[in-house]
């Protein structure tokens, strides 16, 4: 499989290129730094054209949108402004539609899947207060993530939302539930099942099945 990943230089997108090289597949990943094989901020519409004829008319088999922010973390009220909620939709919602649109034809030609990377934080039914920006920007992901599915369905391309767990990177904190290769091998698994008959699914690493 040819598979593209964006954030793939550190934390669970790391991770994940890690794992699917190990088993040899074709791993294209991205980085803002350009420490991956590919530079890529994903908020940069210009830096998404350069990718995308780089890649050439290449095939892509699974487009995991990976790359995200939480810079609203243990705010208080009035700690978020303007232009941390503009940063934080620029990168998780805006920048998952740039990459899924310049990368549609490499994905129209494989009929490939395309995993995007929401979060239980997402999900209506749990509001427990507080990283109202990280809470919305991933409602947000889910929400571009079912209506692409129904899209793409049309294209053979399935699309799947996942909350990957509680996992210990940068932005999960050391205390946190899981490694990295725990997520990586429920997610993986998620992303091998994904297909259209389960399009538009949000689903923990896990495989359960979560509230939208
Ligand atoms: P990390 O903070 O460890 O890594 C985030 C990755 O996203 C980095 O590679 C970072 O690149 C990249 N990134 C951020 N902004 C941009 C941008 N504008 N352009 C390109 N790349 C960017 O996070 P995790 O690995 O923990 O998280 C991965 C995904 O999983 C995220 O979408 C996150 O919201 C989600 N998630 C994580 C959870 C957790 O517990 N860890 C829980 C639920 C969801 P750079 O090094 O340049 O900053």
């Amino acid at each position: 499989m040819h598979i593209v990943i964006t954030g793939a230089n550190r934390g669970i997108g790391r991770s994940l290129a890690d794992h699917y090289r190990a088993r040899g597949h074709d791993v294209t990943g991205t980085a803002r730094d350009g420490s991956s094989d590919l530079a890529l901020d994903v908020t940069d519409p210009a830096q998404h054209r350069t990718v995308a004829s780089l890649l050439e008319d290449r095939p892509i088999d699974l487009l995991i949108c990976n790359a995200g922010v939480y810079l609203d973390k243990g705010h208080d009220i009035d700690g978020y402004p303007a232009e941390m909620w503009a940063q934080s939709f620029a990168a998780n919602v805006t920048g998952v539609f740039l990459t899924v649109q310049a990368l549609l034809p490499n994905l129209q030609a494989s009929k490939g899947k395309i995993a995007i990377m929401s979060s239980q934080m997402a999900s209506h039914t749990r509001a427990p207060g507080g990283s109202y920006i990280y809470r919305a920007s991933k409602a947000a992901a889910l929400n571009l993530g079912r209506n692409l599915a129904t899209d793409l369905r049309a294209d053979g391309i399935a699309v799947g939302i996942y909350h990957p767990g509680w996992v210990q990177t940068d932005m999960g904190g050391p205390a946190a539930e899981i490694t990295t290769d725990q997520a990586v091998e429920g997610l993986t698994d998620r992303f091998e099942a994904l297909s259209l008959d389960s399009s538009g699914c949000f689903e923990t690493w896990d495989g359960r099945a979560h509230a939208y």
